[in-house]
């Protein structure tokens, strides 16, 4: 049986081509689950299961949409990070471009690390990710143990 997972969907603006095709050749594998997304990248993402379940009775997954990244999208996602409300991470950030939120993108991507969600922020690695048996299952990555730094002494 698949477990439902939460998965975060984020791409920068030269590389939502490249999630929407992801998304495209992977939609099946994304039915049942819930997905998170920035802003502008969910609504690109919502119209492609329009377009695919267009004349059909099923209905696509649960799509949530956040702020738009540099408007604060990239903090709430690093926020539901932190509650443990995230499964997985797909962000395809543009390596050719220097963002307006910058420091927003490695807030984000050091919280992904920190929580140590599977994170993915190139096409194949996405590809790995849900092509990976452990997609299927409940896994939860173990979290590293923080008690001493949060009981040190001041
Ligand atoms: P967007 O944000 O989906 O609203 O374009 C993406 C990002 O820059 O994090």
């Amino acid at each position: 049986m698949n477990i439902r997972k939460t998965i975060a969907l984020v791409a920068h603006d030269n590389r939502k081509p490249d999630l929407l095709e992801w998304v495209d050749y992977n939609w099946q594998s994304l039915q049942g689950h819930k997905i998170i997304c920035t802003g502008t990248t969910g609504s690109l993402i919502q119209e492609k299961f329009n377009q695919k379940l267009k004349g059909s009775k099923e209905v696509g997954p649960e799509i949530i949409r956040l702020k738009s990244g540099p408007l604060g999208g990239d903090q709430q996602l690093g926020s539901l990070i932190c509650t443990n409300e995230i499964d997985i991470m797909i962000f395809l950030w543009d390596p050719m471009e220097p963002q307006p939120h910058d420091v927003d993108v490695k807030a984000l991507e050091r919280i992904a690390v920190l929580y140590n969600i599977p994170y993915a922020s190139n096409r194949a690695s996405a590809d790995f990710l849900i092509s990976s048996e452990l997609f299927k299952t409940g896994y939860k990555p173990k979290l590293k143990d923080y008690s001493s730094y949060i009981n040190r002494k001041i």
